[in-house]
């Protein structure tokens, strides 16, 4: 387990080579300490846009 710097979330590692675990670095969730750590997954945190809202004048 590390938290992800880039998700800002909490991985299982899972022995992937994209995977960088900072030996050196922590980061505390919820009172545990955690390695920092990069997923390097893909980043897309796509901004969904689903308000159009028609203003209804009857
Ligand atoms: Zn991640």
């Amino acid at each position: 387990m590390y938290y992800c710097i880039q998700c800002a979330a909490i991985h299982a590692a899972n022995g992937s080579d994209k995977e960088i675990i900072f030996q050196s670095g922590f980061h505390y969730v919820a009172g545990q300490r955690y390695h920092a750590g990069v997923c390097q997954l893909e980043v897309h945190v796509p901004e969904i846009q689903h308000t159009t809202h028609t203003t209804a004048t009857a």
